[in-house]
C-alpha cells in the first residue's frame, strides 16, 4: 500500500505568525490582570496596564488555522516521496490542483515485473487465513480462494502481458496494458493551506479507503514536525464543526463516520442539522484517543 514519506519543508509556524504580525494581529486577554490592567490597584507589570498583551506564535498559529485566516499557512511548503499509490487512484490524487507533482513515466521506465495495489478486501482475506502472497492462494477456501484467485492470476498475467509487448512493441505502447493497482509514483510539493485542503477531503470516511490511508500516513508525517498546525485540523466536518457531507453521512460509505452519532462525545452535526438548531457534543481529549488509534493503524 501507499508509502509517505516527508522529504523536506520550507519554513516553520514561527514564520507563519511572523507573516500574521506584518498584516496584524489582535491582542489577547492579560492573564495576570485577567484583562483588569490593575492588581491590588497597582499597574499590573505584564501588560502595562492595557489588560491585554501580544498573542504568542502558538496562539496566533491556532488562531490561523481555528479562524482559517489560511493565507498565512501558504508559507509552508512541503515536499514528499509516495511510493506505491495505485495507478487508478493517481487521478484522484492530482485532482489536488494547488500543489505541484512530478509523476513516475511509464514512457521512460520499464515496468518489468511491476508491484500492485492489493484492494482492501482482498487483503482481508489473506489476513484471515494467513495468507503473505499469491503462493499461498489455496490455504484459503470457497468464495474466498476463487476472489483471490480472480485477482492474483489477473495481476500475474497483466504482467506478463506487459512484459511480452514491451519486447515486441517498446514500453510507450506496451504500458496501456498496466492495471489500475500498478503501483506508481510521485514527488509533491505542497503548502500548508492546501494540504489542510487535502486532509480534509480524504480524511472523511467517504473518501476511497486508498486515498484515506494516503492521508493518514500523510497526516502522519506532519504531524510529526508541525503539531500545532494539525492540532485542529482532520477531516471537513471536524475542521468545519459541520459536516457538509449532509444526507450522504447516512451513505452505506460513510458507515464509519465516528462523528455522526448524537450519542456519542465526539458528536459534529452536519450542516444540516446547525441550521435546524443542533450542535455539536465534542471532547476534544477523545478525539485525541480516537486520532492516536487511527495513525497507530497505518
Ligand atoms: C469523497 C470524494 C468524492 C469525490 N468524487 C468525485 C467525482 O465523482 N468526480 C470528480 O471529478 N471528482 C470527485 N472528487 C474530487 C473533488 O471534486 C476534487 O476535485 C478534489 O477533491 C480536489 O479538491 P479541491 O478542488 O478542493 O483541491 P485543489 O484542486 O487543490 O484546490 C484547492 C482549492 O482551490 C480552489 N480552486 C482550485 N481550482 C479552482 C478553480 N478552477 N476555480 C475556483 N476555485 C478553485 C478551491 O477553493 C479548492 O477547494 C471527489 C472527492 C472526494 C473527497
Ligand atoms: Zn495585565
Amino acid at each position: 500500500m501507499v508509502r509517505v514519506r516527508l522529504l523536506s519543508w520550507h519554513n516553520d509556524p514561527s514564520f507563519v505568525a511572523r507573516s500574521a504580525r506584518v498584516s496584524g494581529v489582535g491582542k489577547v486577554k492579560c492573564e495576570k490582570c485577567k484583562g483588569a490592567g490593575r492588581i491590588n490597584g497597582e499597574i499590573c507589570k505584564d501588560c502595562n496596564g492595557e489588560g491585554k498583551r501580544e498573542p504568542t506564535d502558538k496562539e496566533i498559529v491556532e488562531m490561523i488555522v481555528l479562524n482559517d485566516y489560511s493565507s498565512a499557512l501558504e508559507h509552508i511548503v512541503m515536499s514528499f516521496e509516495i511510493t506505491e499509490l495505485s495507478k487508478g487512484n493517481a487521478c484522484e490524487f492530482l485532482e489536488h490542483r494547488i500543489a505541484s507533482h512530478t509523476g513516475r513515466s511509464t514512457r521512460y521506465h520499464k515496468e518489468i515485473g511491476f508491484g500492485f495495489v492489493i484492494p482492501p478486501k482482498i487483503r482481508k482475506i489473506m489476513e484471515k487465513y494467513g495468507i503473505k502472497d499469491y503462493t499461498e492462494i489455496d490455504k484459503a477456501s470457497g468464495e474466498d480462494k476463487e476472489i483471490l484467485r480472480l485477482f492474483f492470476d489477473e495481476m500475474l498475467k497483466s504482467r506478463e502481458v506487459y512484459e511480452r509487448l514491451v519486447e515486441i512493441i517498446g514500453k510507450e505502447n506496451a504500458r496501456y496494458v498496466l492495471p489500475f493497482a500498478a503501483h506508481t509514483a510521485y514527488i509533491w510539493t505542497i503548502n500548508m493551506r492546501s494540504l489542510i485542503n487535502f486532509l480534509g477531503l480524504r480524511l472523511c470516511v467517504r473518501a476511497s479507503p486508498e486515498m484515506q490511508e494516503f492521508a493518514k500516513k500523510v497526516y502522519k508525517e506532519v504531524y510529526k514536525v508541525f503539531p500545532e498546525i494539525l492540532e485542529h485540523v482532520w477531516c471537513r466536518g471536524f475542521n468545519l464543526g459541520a459536516c457538509p457531507e449532509n444526507e450522504v453521512r447516512d451513505s452505506p460509505q460513510a458507515k464509519d463516520c465516528p462523528f455522526k452519532n448524537p450519542n456519542s462525545k465526539l458528536f459534529i452535526p452536519t450542516k444540516k442539522q446547525v441550521f435546524r438548531g443542533i450542535g455539536a457534543k465534542f471532547d476534544f481529549d477523545e478525539f485525541r484517543k480516537l486520532r492516536e488509534k487511527i495513525l497507530s493503524e497505518v
